[in-house]
């Protein structure tokens, strides 16, 4: 047995014991006081700005295993996103599946969408260059643009793999080709990230 004491690792605002982090966490909100708590090196680093989620209904619920397919995950964070000025919002939620990779999952009124990074082998289009229902060659192959738009985040909760703050705006474009095959492109100040997404039947969702 090891006679270290295991390292206790609180939140430094109200100084409850932080959760365990998982091993891509950059970010983590206080289950007590609600500030965002930011990691570094597995440490909690600094605490930020309080955020609180609105709870709506939904299938999803952090800290419980569900089934869809052949996959088992837990959803362990999520951020809310709102999208134009007031039009709507939508969830991004980051889920651990059973063998330890992390994914993250979209859900706007009712659907829910697996969200696949996707690496550009060549230069990423500017933002500019999408122009909505025009067509624009991407990962090889022609997509339509069918919405072009900015998001804001509302708010979040859990663990998250990026430091993100309630305010902070990116933009999006979402992309359409042949067989129903779905891209989002997001960009920020700090470049682009593309992902493929996979829809997932809502009723296919069950408590594991
Ligand atoms: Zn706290």
């Amino acid at each position: 047995m090891s006679a270290a004491a295991p390292t206790q690792q609180n939140c430094p605002s109200c100084g409850a014991a932080a959760p365990v982090l998982l091993r891509h966490s950059k970010l983590a909100v206080c289950e007590f006081c609600n500030s965002t708590l930011f990691i570094e090196d597995a440490q909690v680093a600094s605490a930020g700005e309080k955020s609180v989620l609105t709870e709506i209904p939904s299938i999803l619920v952090r800290g419980r295993k569900f089934i869809t397919g052949n996959w088992t995950f837990e959803p362990v964070g999520r951020i809310r996103y709102e999208y134009g000025a007031s039009e709507g919002y939508w969830d991004e939620w980051w889920v651990q599946l059973s063998t330890g990779k992390m994914k993250w999952i979209s859900n706007d009124e009712g659907e829910y969408v697996i969200q696949n990074e996707f690496k550009l082998k060549d230069d990423p289009p500017a933002f500019d260059a999408f122009t909505l229902g025009r067509k624009v060659k991407l990962f090889d192959q022609m997509l339509t643009v069918t919405e072009l738009n900015e998001a804001t985040c509302i708010g979040l909760e859990g663990q998250l793999p990026e430091v993100v703050a309630v305010g902070d705006q990116h933009r999006y474009a979402h992309l359409e080709g042949p067989k129903g095959a779905m891209f989002t492109a997001e960009y920020d100040d700090e470049g682009c990230s593309f992902y493929k997404g996979a829809w997932v039947d809502p009723f296919e969702i069950k408590p594991a």
